[in-house]
């Protein structure tokens, strides 16, 4: 790793100094902060749809039209999973991830949304988190939005798609991840604009800032005066909102961010 330049480890203080005044700071984060633990990102450079193409639109349509189908699909490709699902099933947590969490812990951060499907805030100790497209670990009942953890969920191969077990429903369950064309759940969605609501303070992370609705949370911010943090080593459509720009990835700016912070904290406001 590259040490910090100096006009980055100011950007960084100044980022400090805003998280130690505010009393709600909610993060946006994307894919690059799992870029580090070796999942690959979708857009940007060599991101997985910019070589591959875009994958199909109307993915959640397919699904809907015959879940039996798809839970078939689904089934053959576990046991032939592809190159970003086994990336996803042996990342780990980087210092990015594990930073974040610790500013939960030292409560300079309240609530995080995120785009990532990963499971990797949970792993790192992340607990106040929206993941606003799903997580790929856990399993969702189409009708009545409940979620269980995949290891929990048993499926029948001979009676697909698999249903909700809860009394009275009996919907069709699916991978928690939000398809293209799906809708996102209600509940995350109220949860999100509640947080952004409250918010004094935003800061968004390894996002390239382009997929609605969560680019909209940051956007809604500012337009309340809330200063937004922009932690990315790409520009982003955010970046001329941002009050703070930080241009370094976040397993380099984060832990950066805490030692800085610390020092706001204890009254040294110099930066090193
Ligand atoms: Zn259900």
């Amino acid at each position: 790793m590259t040490p910090l330049d100096p006009s980055t480890l100011q950007a960084i203080d100044r980022a400090a100094a805003l998280l130690a005044r505010a009393r709600h700071t909610v993060v946006l984060a994307g894919a690059g902060m799992s870029k580090e633990s070796g999942i690959p990102t979708f857009r940007g450079d060599g991101g997985l749809w910019t070589v591959n193409g875009e994958p199909p639109l109307n993915q959640y349509e397919t699904f809907a039209a015959d879940p039996r189908r798809w839970w078939e699909r689904r089934l053959e490709e576990a046991v032939q999973p592809s190159e970003f699902a086994s990336a996803i099933d042996t990342a780990q947590p980087n210092a990015g991830h594990l930073a974040l969490a610790e500013l939960e812990r030292i409560g300079a951060v309240s609530h995080l949304i995120t785009q990532n499907i990963d499971d990797l805030h949970r792993r790192a100790g992340q607990t106040s988190i929206t993941e606003i497209h799903g997580n790929r670990h856990w399993m969702r009942c189409v009708s009545c939005g409940m979620r269980w953890p995949k290891a929990e969920f048993i499926i029948d191969a001979a009676e697909l798609p698999p249903r909700c077990p809860q009394a009275g429903c009996g919907g069709i369950v699916k991978s928690d991840t939000v398809m293209f064309g799906e809708p996102i759940p209600p509940e995350a969605l109220e949860r999100c604009a509640r947080e952004t609501r409250r918010a004094d303070c935003f800061m968004t992370i390894g996002t390239s800032a382009v997929v609605y609705p969560a680019a909209g949370y940051p956007i809604d911010a500012t337009r309340r005066g809330v200063p937004l943090i922009e932690i990315n080593p790409e520009e982003t459509p955010l970046t001329p909102l941002a009050v703070v720009v930080v241009r370094a990835s976040s397993g380099e700016a984060l832990p950066a961010l805490i030692d800085r912070l610390r020092a706001h904290r204890e009254g040294s406001t110099t930066a090193p």
